[in-house]
């Protein structure tokens, strides 16, 4: 798939959001495709696992009778799911790590090249998975307790060497939620044998849809008087899916790989291209209900071009939101399925504007904390499409055309400096994509999707004037929260100053990244 092709599509996304349904069916969640189950990392745990309520899930698959926790992604936006084990970054693999790293065409320098690996090993070293061993040492993505200095050293013996041993001793290589296996997995069409089951529950979810139609009530409570509009666009979001459902191959592609796990991606859809992604556990339909909602969700931005994402399901100030946002809001459009399937938020919930769950008013507080989140959905989808374009750079690299690295050279370089990866640091004359830039970005994708979580638990204060204006008062108070997020998460980049440039150019670049 060729990066130009893309610079014309306007994508849509919904991040994953595990952990609203108790279905124990969340548990599997390892697509059939993915290579080894996590097992042998959560084994490691043995009979002394802890885990918080809402994390645990019996995986009566198993049958060795190991906690298997949802290895899917952080639980956007509950900042309370922040150490939940559904987050995690990946290495490359040993020889693709290997290959770069002893490519003399390339020369990226040794400091700069066991600076990247560092950082992506520090960033599975904070991805605290909730579990602690029989010593009560956190588990994390990482096999070993050495710290990151140590483990480089290991690795990086002497200058020129990589210890595929060491290597090996520092991370699980047998597991595709630590390793990066191939980006031509990435972006697939559903395999034959998936099909069937993903049809069956696109009828259903169509039929779901014709269900919450004829809820003149609940089209009221949630769209107000805009009711009329949201009927209308749930009956072209119920045709676009049975359109779809008729030739997957030709409207939608998943993800075999687990990047959209890495990056919290539940799917996006394209409504120019009739076109819909989805996480390769939506495809596989292991919790029905999350499947139908996302399909909704994605339907929904199929039903007219006007049905955009302000602020994914349960973000701050949701149930609050203005009709015309509201109605344009593909979020929205799961409320009614949601209480349907009895895993709504806002169960007997009048949604009116201004007025929270429960009928408080939005205080100036609340309003912050929503410009927040906005502002972090927006560096996250731009993360992703970042992500997205530098896999696609080295996935056309890999079938022998350069032409999308060559044609976007200048940016690409921008992103490397940005991002601290490896290209504008190699040799211009042979300068690539490599996989350790595929993984670097991918974790930084992954990263702000924590932030995002992190920043709805902070605390807004008042910040310390004088302001000019109001919104220079707002957007200050907007920034601290932003920053304490980022600050806490504190393995984005590893310096504020540099952390909130990127954020920014994020920002900027949402939906307009080739
Ligand atoms: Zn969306």
């Amino acid at each position: 798939m060729g990066a130009a092709r893309r610079n014309s599509r306007r994508r849509s996304r919904r991040p994953l959001q595990v952990g609203a349904s108790p279905s124990v069916a969340q548990a599997s969640h390892e697509p059939s495709a993915g290579g080894p189950t996590p097992a042998s990392a959560y084994s490691a745990a043995g009979p002394a696992v802890s885990l918080g309520s809402a994390i645990q899930r019996a995986d009566a698959g198993s049958g060795d009778r190991m906690i298997r926790v949802p290895p899917d992604g952080v639980v956007h936006p509950i900042a309370a799911q922040l150490n939940r084990p559904g987050t995690h970054f990946r290495v490359p693999n040993f020889a693709d790590l290997q290959a770069a790293y002893t490519d003399k065409k390339l020369a990226i320098p040794e400091s700069v090249f066991q600076a990247r690996v560092g950082q992506l090993l520090g960033r599975m070293r904070r991805d605290k998975i909730g579990i602690v061993d029989l010593k009560g040492n956190p588990i994390t993505r990482l096999k070993t307790l050495d710290d990151v200095p140590t483990i480089l050293a290991k690795i990086f013996p002497a200058p020129g060497v990589i210890d595929q041993v060491e290597f090996e001793n520092a991370v699980d290589v047998t597991n595709r939620r630590r390793i990066y296996a191939t980006v031509l997995d990435a972006q697939t069409t559903v395999k034959p044998a998936d099909q069937p089951k993903l049809k069956t529950t696109m009828k259903d979810a169509a039929d779901l849809i014709t269900t919450v139609q004829g809820d003149a009530a609940g089209l009221t409570a949630v769209f107000g008087t805009r009711a009329a509009d949201a009927k209308k666009n749930y009956g072209a979001a119920r045709t676009a899916l049975l359109d779809i459902a008729k030739d997957l191959d030709k409207h939608v592609t998943t993800d075999y790989n687990l990047d959209d796990p890495e990056v919290n991606l539940g799917g996006w859809a394209n409504f120019a291209g009739k076109h819909m992604h989805l996480l390769a556990e939506i495809v596989l339909v292991t919790d029905p209900n999350e499947s139908k909602t996302t399909l909704i969700h994605e339907a929904a931005h199929l039903s007219d071009p006007s049905v955009d994402d302000h602020g994914y399901y349960g973000t701050p100030n949701f149930e609050a939101l203005p009709e015309s946002i509201k109605v344009s809001n593909a979020g929205h459009y799961e409320e009614l399925p949601k209480r349907v399937l009895k895993t709504s938020s806002y169960v007997g919930e009048t949604f009116t504007p201004g007025k929270l769950k429960g009928g408080g008013a939005v205080t100036w507080e609340d309003t912050i904390k929503r410009s927040a989140s906005e502002y972090l959905r927006q560096a996250w989808d731009a993360a992703v499409d970042t992500h997205t374009f530098i896999r696609g750079v080295r996935k056309s690299a890999l079938g022998g055309s350069k032409s999308p690295f060559t044609s976007n050279v200048a940016l690409i370089k921008e992103i490397s400096k940005l991002m601290d990866l490896t290209i504008h640091e190699q040799d211009p004359a042979n300068a690539q994509v490599t996989t350790l830039d595929v993984t670097l970005t991918e974790s930084i994708a992954h990263g702000v999707g924590i932030i995002g979580g992190l920043a709805d638990g902070e605390t807004v204060t008042k910040p310390a004037g004088p302001f000019k204006t109001q919104a220079d008062e707002d957007a200050a108070a907007r920034n601290a929260v932003i920053d304490a997020a980022t600050a806490r998460y504190g393995r984005l980049l590893g310096a504020p100053a540099r952390d909130r440039k990127l954020l920014d150019w994020l920002v900027a670049h949402y939906r307009n990244l080739p």
